[in-house]
């Protein structure tokens, strides 16, 4: 397990006001945070708020627009995402690119704007069921990292990479921990490629996708694992500190 394992929470579009109790549940935990780097994405509109009421955890947002401005009904910049208190934003999550079409480009635009702002960014990769079965999962996200990442100097320093079987998201299947380890080692090796020896060996790289409290043990203690990006399992406190607690 890592030093300090970085534990994430994605609220996707869930939550109103009334979940801000399980923000503070989660950072009044405050002892156990002090061994766990946590931080919770909550939608938009509840950015400004869980960053009043937890003052301890990480806070940031679940995608954003590449541009800086202008005539983007509905979107929301890096800079409104920082105005907003939000300290990183998770770009190419697999939910973006099915639903909206983001493409490798679309997501590593949204990762420069981002930094440029001074966020840090989680930039997702995985791939589906479909792809794992030809053979091609590694050769999948190498491609979808190398087309994804941002390249801004000092980039590294700023870029956490979540690495999330598209099949395993939300449907309670995960990968054998060997192939968690196969995976994150190949994105090691693409990341030292990408960002040079010692710059590469520094970014974290989460796995995501359907963990919980019973496995995270396990999923967390394979190769290179420096943390998880938690989805269904990060809506209650209960749910998300039984994680914080494993990875403690
Ligand atoms: C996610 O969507 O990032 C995720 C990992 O979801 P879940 O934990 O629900 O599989």
């Amino acid at each position: 397990m890592a030093v300090r394992p970085y534990i994430v929470g994605n609220w996707k579009m869930h939550g109103t006001r009334s979940m801000l109790s399980e923000a503070r549940a989660i950072d009044r935990a405050a002892e156990r945070l002090i061994k766990v780097e946590v931080a919770l994405a909550p939608p938009f509109t509840l950015i400004h708020a869980t960053r009043k009421e937890a003052g301890l955890i990480g806070v940031g947002a679940q995608d954003c627009h590449a541009a800086e401005g202008g005539a983007h009904t509905g979107d929301i910049s890096a800079a409104m995402l920082k105005d907003a208190g939000a300290g990183f934003v998770i770009v190419g999550h697999s939910e973006r690119r099915a639903d909206h079409g983001e493409t490798d480009a679309d997501v590593k635009a949204k990762a420069e704007s981002a930094l440029a702002v001074g966020l840090s960014v989680i930039v997702c990769v995985g791939e589906t069921e479909e792809q794992r079965d030809a053979g091609k999962a590694e050769s999948v996200v190498a491609r979808q990292l190398k087309g994804s990442l941002p390249t801004a100097d000092g980039a590294a320093e700023k870029v956490t990479v979540a690495y999330e079987p598209v099949w395993a998201i939300g449907t309670g299947r995960t990968p054998t921990t060997d192939d968690v380890s196969a995976m994150h080692r190949a994105i090691r090796k693409v990341l030292k490629d990408f960002y040079g020896e010692e710059a590469g060996a520094k970014v974290r790289i989460l796995y995501g996708g359907s963990v919980k409290a019973e496995n995270a043990a396990e999923l967390l203690g394979a190769d290179d694992v420096g943390g998880a990006l938690v989805g269904g399992a990060s809506l209650t406190a209960e749910s998300f500190l039984g994680i914080i607690a494993v990875a403690a």
